[in-house]
């Protein structure tokens, strides 16, 4: 069954327990609260001059997971925050299969990424902000959410996406600011502006 709740429509008001995923009751406070942690995940990133998107994974009410994108630090393309919380998780599991477990991320998954999450068996996925130039939770395409695979995932959207959003837009600003003042690279330039565009977000005018 396809399913995507918004917290910027439907479940804007004070719903104490707005639906069941896998059994686990979730409702408004628990998402912001959660999604506060993938934003302290998402400054972590910051800190270190990556693109900020943070990331934990919950199952039964606790933290199993967390991660933040360290893809220059690493000079990995697998270092996403997802697969480095969904790593984590796993770990803690003792197990590759995640059932029961929600992740909250600060921004749409990639194909990557949310190929791992449909692997892992999620069973659902909290978003602060979409990504309409790379999110594959439903802007390019919904590989969440796919008839064709074995797994679906819930989606819910909209979870303090100003916060997130802002955040993630200020972080490319102040870069901007930062490039000028310091005279750059023009290639340095030029992947900043890339990483920008992958992480354009719906709304964001920077
Ligand atoms: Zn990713």
């Amino acid at each position: 069954m396809k399913k995507v709740n918004s917290h910027t429509d439907s479940l804007s008001s004070n719903i104490s327990v707005s639906d069941i995923a896998g059994g686990i009751p979730y409702d408004k406070s628990t998402d912001e609260k959660y999604m506060k942690k993938a934003l302290q995940q998402a400054r972590k990133a910051a800190k270190i001059g990556e693109v900020p998107i943070g990331c934990v994974i919950v199952y039964e009410d606790k933290i199993i997971g967390r991660g933040y994108n360290r893809r220059k630090k690493d000079k990995n393309t697998l270092s996403h925050a997802e697969l480095i919380a969904i790593r984590k998780a796993s770990r803690v599991m003792g197990d590759w299969r995640l059932e029961g477990c929600t992740m909250y991320v600060t921004l749409e998954p990639c194909q990557m990424c949310a190929g791992a999450i449909v692997q892992a068996r999620m069973d659902r996925v909290v978003i602060a902000a979409m990504s309409p130039k790379s999110g594959c939770a439903g802007s390019i395409i919904n590989l969440l959410q796919m008839d064709e695979f074995n797994h679906r995932v819930e989606i819910t959207t909209g979870v303090l996406e100003k916060d997130c959003s802002s955040f993630l837009s200020s972080f490319f600003v102040d870069l901007r600011k930062r490039l000028k003042t310091e005279n750059e690279s023009v290639e340095t330039g030029v992947v900043l502006n890339n990483e920008a565009e992958e992480c354009d977000m719906k709304g964001n005018n920077t």
